[in-house]
């Protein structure tokens, strides 16, 4: 017997390349070019507050985005990343012995934590264009997991159809990642069903809207007992996620709306204008609604794109996957950046 046999193993989740040369146009992990509000660099953090535990429960920053969302207190999770929130969502809410559904095509996150928690899984195919398609999520399952708009494809499902999804399954929590939901037209959130549904758990990022990926802010909001279930869990594994950088900046992001508005507004813009760029070099561009586009080009394969890109120091994302092998993931960078990108397939698409 040795202890090899008792070890739980898992197949760990791939994060997209960080390159270490500057001077690159990073656009695989989708990342905020525009960087975090005047306010959180202007922030004063007050180094001696390091040699203390932080607040467990997070309240300024549970708070803060408590009165953003006009939900209460009680209502909001928060942890290191959505990344953490989720993974503390699985551990919460999916433990029958009935699969979890979530789509073929989507985060390559869900299958991990489903495999390190032991949770069965069942993954109903999006259509040929990558829809989802509510009616596949009508078969008995252990909790619905699913991102809106969905990745790597970008394309938004419309509030009716996640609301189909939520109210034909209320005997499982149903949870909407809403990592890009910022770069999506208003009125796609489901925060809205929040009140009408015990069984919703939305969950969001201060990642990518936010440009704070470094700092790991995370976050979801649900209906009280919801976000009771989940802080046990927390408070039984790590009582201190949030650490006292993240609560204090994370509170100065939160503040400045206007900010907010005017980079989402940007980057919005700036994908309308590269996916017409893309469209007129015979890409075709799945819609998108979030801060990167998925695009496959007609005759010229992605892989071979990809790595032409990158000696050149243009950092797409790439899965070598069924059913997308042939696409590129491309986060929307600044209009200067995109311009170059946009030259660069220009010259190489022949
Ligand atoms: N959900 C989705 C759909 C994502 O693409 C990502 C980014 N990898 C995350 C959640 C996690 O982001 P973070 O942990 O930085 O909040």
């Amino acid at each position: 017997m040795s202890w090899k046999e008792n070890v739980r193993q898992v197949e760990p989740y791939t994060p997209g390349e960080q390159p270490k040369e500057q001077n690159v146009i990073k656009l695989n992990t989708n990342e905020n070019p525009y960087g975090p509000s005047e306010r959180v660099q202007n922030c004063i953090m007050d180094y001696d507050l390091l040699r203390k535990y932080p607040d467990p429960a997070a309240l300024d920053l549970v708070n803060a985005l408590a009165e953003y969302h006009h939900v209460d207190p009680a209502q909001v999770f928060v942890g290191v990343g959505s990344d953490d929130v989720l993974g503390m969502a699985f551990l919460t809410f999916f433990n029958s012995d009935r699969p979890i559904l979530f789509p073929d095509i989507t985060y390559s996150f869900y299958p991990v934590w489903a495999e390190l928690y032991r949770i069965p899984t069942r993954t109903p195919a999006l259509t040929e264009d990558f829809r989802i398609d509510p009616s596949d999520y009508r078969l008995e399952n252990g909790g619905v997991v699913f991102p809106n708009p969905n990745a790597p494809t970008a394309r938004l499902l419309p509030l009716e159809e996640v609301e189909q999804i939520i109210s034909a399954n209320p005997d499982v929590v149903v949870i909407v990642d809403e990592a890009y939901i910022d770069f999506a037209p208003e009125g796609s959130s489901a925060l809205s069903l929040v009140d009408k549904y015990d069984n919703l758990l939305v969950v969001r990022t201060f990642s990518k809207s936010r440009s704070m990926a470094g700092l790991r802010i995370g976050y979801a909001i649900g209906q009280k007992e919801l976000i009771a279930c989940m802080q046990a869990v927390k408070y039984s594994y790590n009582s201190y996620t949030m650490n006292r950088p993240s609560i204090l900046y994370g509170c100065a992001s939160v503040a400045d709306d206007a900010y907010f508005r005017e980079t989402t507004g940007k980057i919005t813009a700036t994908r309308e204008w590269f996916t017409k760029e893309l469209t007129d070099l015979g890409f075709q561009v799945i819609p998108s609604a979030a801060n990167f586009v998925f695009a496959s080009h007609g005759t010229i394969p992605a892989e071979e794109i990809f790595i032409k890109a990158r000696e050149r120091g243009i950092f797409f994302r790439y899965f070598k996957q069924p059913r997308i092998d042939n696409y590129l993931r491309i986060t929307i960078g600044t209009d200067e950046e995109m311009r170059v990108v946009a030259d660069f397939l220009k010259n190489n698409l022949t």
